[in-house]
């Protein structure tokens, strides 16, 4: 039976990657020791982070004049390390509240600076993005704060917000790689790599080079991307093995043909698990507007509880996996990120279509 991992994060990786991994666990390209027993001043160790780098480079386009790091403390971390190297001497930042990862990056903030809630789409309980007209965007915050896709919301940007002179600061975890992207209209991208990118604990980070270096001089050392930026992420150990595994993603980006390819089998997959919901005569319902709908991470119930538990059971039984939905949200979610190939998604909707038949 093929199993199919539907997890919102720690998520699926590709099959080929993790072969590759096997395959190099015991003896990394003839060196004669794993990755993970690798000194990070080694050159082996450094070529392969070297080429990770560049191949991320590649696949999104990034310009020169911005900084690549590969950090740790995943996201959330982030959500303390912008405001405290982004600041550079303003009282307030502008947040979009799309959700509960928009929170949580204003949580954090407001222990730095004013928060401007920008836009929020609580008055529609989180399932929409705030149309542009209506931000209340300050022109002299230190930077415009989104979430690019809610991950347990399931509410995805198809636009990049126009902000003017304000640096774009964009959490991107659950959505990077997925679709192209023009990096240039953006301050600051970070993600943590568990959805999209590789194992949990590598956190990338890719900065406009000048917006790095104008950190309070008291910030922790680590806490400061100038640390990083100045240091190839390696002044201290860095996540290795994830590093490593995050580079065999980005080599199977490539062969896949790049991010705009991907986009492409991104929205057929996530158009099937649409078309089932929407046309399921109500048996399936999601929440979020057509428009705004993510292509990484689609939530949906059926009409009640009991209903959701007796459909997450079958599906394990079939090997479809980890469908549950976020304990905030309940029903379910299925997130189908680049690694998540066209058959599972297929196997999925055909799942879902019987299982209406059967119950409905
Ligand atoms: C998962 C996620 C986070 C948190 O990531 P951690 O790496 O667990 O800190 C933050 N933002 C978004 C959009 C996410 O999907």
């Amino acid at each position: 039976m093929a199993i199919y991992n539907f997890a919102a994060g720690p998520a699926v990786l590709p099959r080929e990657v993790l072969l590759q991994a096997q395959q190099e666990l015991l003896d990394w390209n003839g060196s004669g020791v794993s990755v993970m027993e690798m000194s990070h001043r080694g050159k082996e160790y450094m070529s392969i982070q070297a080429q990770a780098e560049a191949d991320l480079r590649e696949l999104m386009g990034i310009p020169k004049h911005y900084k690549v790091l590969f950090l740790q403390g995943g996201a959330t971390a982030q959500f303390a390390m912008i405001p405290l190297n982004l600041l550079r001497g303003k009282q307030s930042v502008d947040i979009v509240n799309t959700g509960i990862w928009s929170e949580k990056a204003i949580k954090e903030a407001r222990k730095f600076c004013h928060v401007n809630e920008v836009a929020s789409g609580a008055d529609r309980n989180f399932t929409y993005v705030p149309d542009l007209k209506r931000w209340k965007l300050d022109k002299d915050a230190a930077y415009v704060h989104y979430t690019t896709n809610e991950t347990i919301g399931g509410v995805e940007f198809n636009w990049v917000p126009e902000v003017g002179n304000v640096p774009l600061v964009a959490d991107m975890s659950s959505n990077i790689l997925s679709r192209p992207c023009d990096v240039s209209q953006f301050g600051l991208i970070y993600a943590g790599a568990q959805k999209n990118i590789g194992p949990a604990g590598v956190t990338v980070v890719i900065v406009r080079e000048d917006l790095v270096g104008l950190a309070d001089p008291r910030l922790p050392t680590m806490l400061d991307y100038k640390t990083h930026a100045d240091n190839d992420s390696m002044y201290n150990t860095p996540p290795t093995y994830g590093i490593y595994i995050a580079g065999l993603v980005f080599q199977w980006l490539k062969r896949q043909g790049g991010v705009a390819a991907m986009e492409q089998v991104n929205i057929a997959k996530a158009r099937l698990l649409y078309e089932v919901i929407d046309g399921s005569g109500g048996f399936y319902s999601c929440p979020v507007y057509k428009a705004d709908r993510s292509r990484m991470n689609v939530p949906f119930k059926t009409r009640d509880a009991a209903l959701d538990t007796e459909f997450l059971k079958q599906a394990d039984a079939r090997g479809l996996l980890q469908l549950k939905g976020h304990k905030l949200a309940g029903g379910m979610r299925a997130s189908i990120y680049n690694a998540m190939p066209l058959s599972g998604v297929r196997a999925l909707a055909d799942f879902m279509r019987e299982f209406a038949k059967s119950k409905g």
